[in-house]
């Protein structure tokens, strides 16, 4: 009989949440992860007495109720709720796309003129049937947002032409014939109260973690503590890249302590236009209403995953779906591995859905 029911190969939120259900059903659980510290992307670090998202804003949504409460069972929420700014030519825009965006640019002043005005643009497009992110925006949105707005902050993020791109991804954003500000249409938001850790740690409570541990550089007798193994890391990477990488976007972080209490009136700005060459500026504080003395501020470079950098965002584009298709086939035939989260399934998940789907898993 093996040590260990499972081995979870990554302690981000997939693997943090694997690893609870599993021991609420009983099973012996190791958590491996190379990092330092567990919590994946969501992990915070305090500095100043602000939790400092050390890699990249999280903010969680959903409109699951179920995965709402079990989230606040382990911590409590806040009730912040995300109004990005973005930062263009030296004027500011609210996000998502609203009656306030159409305003600052048109004028326009009710749901029927920007309704006109969108339509006018794409109109003249040409646009009938969007086959990329380009054309996708420029139908919901019309040109000018689209130039002022999507285009420069796309093509920085993804260091793709808007026209290479999948319309999906500009589809998470909503438009809105509301002054409304919410960057998100889900029924409940929020940041934990006390930050990400805690709800990290709280999955992790009573369970065998190792940090620092890479599962490839001891792979067979990792291997052999467990019946099963939880793989969250790099699909490609698990089968040694037999039949080529997969493409990931990673990102570069400037944290920044400033002595002032307030540097820029909100937790995310966006720069979006290409000139500027980080993406956005987070200023943590405010997730969680500080009123600390000091701030910390991020700011945020995109450019493209290497063996040196971490993978944050798969590129969902045709190549690389591909490609992906071609693992997803073999890792379907393993009877003893279960492939979770972004990484492993090579899909551009948020925090609920992360729950969501390893809440289905039969353990
Ligand atoms: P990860 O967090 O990547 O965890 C995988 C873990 O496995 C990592 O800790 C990694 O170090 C470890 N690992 C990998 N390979 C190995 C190995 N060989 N051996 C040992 N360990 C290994 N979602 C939202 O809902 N709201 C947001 O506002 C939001 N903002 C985001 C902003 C940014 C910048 C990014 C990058 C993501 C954001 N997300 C957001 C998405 C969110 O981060 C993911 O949904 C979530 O973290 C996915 O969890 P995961 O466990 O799949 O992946
Ligand atoms: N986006 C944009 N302008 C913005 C914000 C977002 O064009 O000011 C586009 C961009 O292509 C981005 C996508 O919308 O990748 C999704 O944005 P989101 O804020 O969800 O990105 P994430 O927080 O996941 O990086």
């Amino acid at each position: 009989m093996k040590q260990y029911d499972y081995l979870v190969v990554g302690a981000g939120l997939f693997g943090s949440y694997f690893a609870y259900r599993a021991k609420k059903n009983g099973k012996k659980v190791l958590v491996i992860e190379k990092r330092s510290h567990v919590g994946g992307n969501l992990f915070c670090e305090s500095i100043e007495d602000i939790n400092v998202h050390k890699y990249g804003a999280h903010i969680f949504h959903t409109s699951n109720k179920e995965v709402w409460n079990f989230v606040n069972s382990i911590v409590e929420f806040n009730r912040y709720t995300n109004s990005p700014v973005a930062s263009y030519g030296g004027a500011l825009y609210n996000l998502p796309f609203n009656m306030n965006t159409f305003y600052a640019l048109w004028g326009t002043k009710t749901p029927e003129e920007a309704r006109m005005k969108i339509e006018e643009q794409r109109k003249a497009s040409g646009i009938v049937t969007p086959k990329n992110l380009e054309e996708q925006a420029i139908s919901l949105v019309g040109k000018d947002i689209y130039e002022i707005l999507i285009k420069g902050y796309t093509e920085k993020q993804w260091g793709r032409d808007a026209t290479d791109l999948p319309a999906f991804i500009i589809k998470r954003l909503p438009v809105r014939f509301t002054f409304d500000n919410n960057y998100f249409n889900d029924k409940y938001q929020g940041i934990p109260i006390g930050g990400y850790n805690k709800l990290i740690n709280g999955l992790l409570e009573g369970i065998d973690v190792r940090c620092n541990i890479d599962y490839f550089s001891n792979r067979q007798s990792l291997s052999l503590l467990a019946d099963k193994i939880v793989y969250t890391g790099k699909i490609d990477e698990f089968y040694d890249y037999c039949y080529g990488k997969l493409d990931y976007r990673s990102l570069r972080f400037e944290h920044e302590i400033l002595n002032i209490p307030n540097f820029q009136g909100n937790a995310v700005v966006n720069y979006t236009d290409k000139t500027v060459p980080y993406t956005r500026i987070i200023e943590h504080k405010h997730f969680e209403f500080g009123q600390q003395p000091n701030t910390v501020i991020t700011k945020e470079f995109s450019l493209e995953a290497n063996s040196n950098t971490e993978p944050y965002y798969p590129v969902n584009d045709e190549k690389n779906n591909t490609l992906y298709k071609k693992y997803k086939q073999i890792a379907e035939m393993e009877q003893k591995v279960i492939f979770g989260g972004r990484l492993a399934e090579y899909k551009y998940y948020d925090m609920h859905q992360i729950i969501e789907i390893a809440s289905k898993l039969e353990i």
